[in-house]
């Protein structure tokens, strides 16, 4: 230490081996003793922040124990690990600034207030990486972190072992419904320190609460929730078959899957008598708003749709809508459905042409009660 201190003109400054620079010791920019393990002329050598980067540029550090993508030893599929941007700051130092341009994918989870947020997943390799390049690979980040906690800044050390495991897997479990977790939750918790819980039972609860606050969020449009028919007092749960699940909300069966319906007589096109499934427009809704992400995506997804040649609908508003539920309704109640494109329902539903019990009851005579 003495020989490389002997240019020293300030004792508190030391040598660079590389660039001759002079720099302090252990802060962001200065100093840290970095080892070689071969393709060097060093074993381990003072370098600044600078020539720490140079020098690692070309020799790749390994990813510590389930970082990078692996291949879950239990249920069999790749685990990706992800992090939120406040992990990338309390584990590796990084600030939000330096997340901006790396790929993420987005979840969204209940916020205390209870509303729906959403957040983005970084690649924790990626975030590595960064931070690598940021404080001058594995010495400087961990350096980093211990100046950031000297200065009262809150640093936490990233999971090891079978917790980043867990973590990891219950992570990615939600983020495939695009939910996020919060760690700190109790149920989480948990599971990824103690290995309690069922993982399936946590995230339904956690579906569950974003259904309960999604319309909280995002108010459905009118008529689409159950309402009292100011015209008739009828009760009113507006419904729609898959077919205009698939025109209006862009929604596939498999998508339909979790949605409340019933099942409604109708005449196929050969005449003969079917049962359509008629699903509660409002759980189509908020199946397509949490595929699509909210209304504006839902908009986004019909055009896309509409350029690929499939045929989408705007489902309708104001007073089409309203005579559509009406005698929509006045036909399930029955236990029937009368398609939209039969002439009196267009009739009805277009000009507001005819008396509805005389059509329902011409309907049932008609075609099931002979
Ligand atoms: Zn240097």
């Amino acid at each position: 230490m003495s020989n490389s201190t002997s240019n020293n003109y300030n004792n508190n400054l030391m040598q660079c081996q590389d660039c001759k620079g002079h720099f302090p010791l252990y802060t962001l920019e200065g100093l840290l003793p970095a080892q070689f393990k071969d393709e060097s002329s060093f074993d381990e050598a003072l370098l600044c922040l600078k020539c720490r980067r140079k020098a690692f540029e070309f020799i790749k550090e390994p990813y510590p124990y389930q970082v990078a993508a692996y291949s879950d030893s239990i249920v069999g599929v790749t685990i990706i690990p992800r992090i939120t941007g406040s992990e990338a700051k309390l584990q590796y130092g990084l600030d939000d600034s330096f997340l901006d341009l790396l790929p993420h994918v987005t979840a969204r989870f209940v916020s205390s207030a209870g509303e729906i947020c959403k957040i983005k997943m970084y690649e924790d390799r990626e975030i590595l990486e960064r931070a690598r390049w940021m404080f001058g690979r594995d010495v400087g980040v961990l350096n980093a972190c211990r100046v950031l906690a000297l200065l009262g800044e809150r640093i936490e050390h990233p999971p090891v072992g079978a917790i980043r495991e867990r973590r990891n897997f219950i992570c990615q479990m939600f983020l495939k419904q695009d939910l996020f977790e919060a760690p700190e939750l109790p149920s989480v918790r948990r599971s990824v320190e103690h290995r309690q819980g069922d993982l399936h039972q946590i995230a339904n609860f956690m579906r569950s609460r974003l259904i309960e606050y999604a319309f909280q969020a995002e108010p459905p449009p009118p008529g689409v929730n159950e309402y009292i028919d100011p015209v008739n007092g009828a009760r009113i749960l507006p419904r729609i078959s898959m077919f205009e699940a698939k025109a209006q909300y862009c929604m596939d069966p498999d998508d339909l899957i979790n949605c409340r319906l019933i099942g409604a007589n109708f005449v196929q096109a050969a005449g003969a008598p079917g049962i359509r499934a008629m699903y509660e427009e409002r759980d189509v809704l908020l199946v397509a708003r949490l595929k699509y992400g909210g209304d504006v995506g839902i908009v986004y997804a019909r055009g896309w749709f509409a350029a690929r040649g499939v045929q989408v609908e705007v489902p309708p508003a104001g007073v089409f809508r309203e005579r559509r539920n009406r005698i929509r309704e006045a036909f399930l109640t029955k236990g029937y459905y009368a398609a939209p494109e039969l002439p009196f329902v267009r009739l009805y539903v277009q000009a507001g042409e005819g008396n509805l019990e005389g059509i329902v009851q011409n309907f049932a005579i008609g075609w099931f009660d002979r």
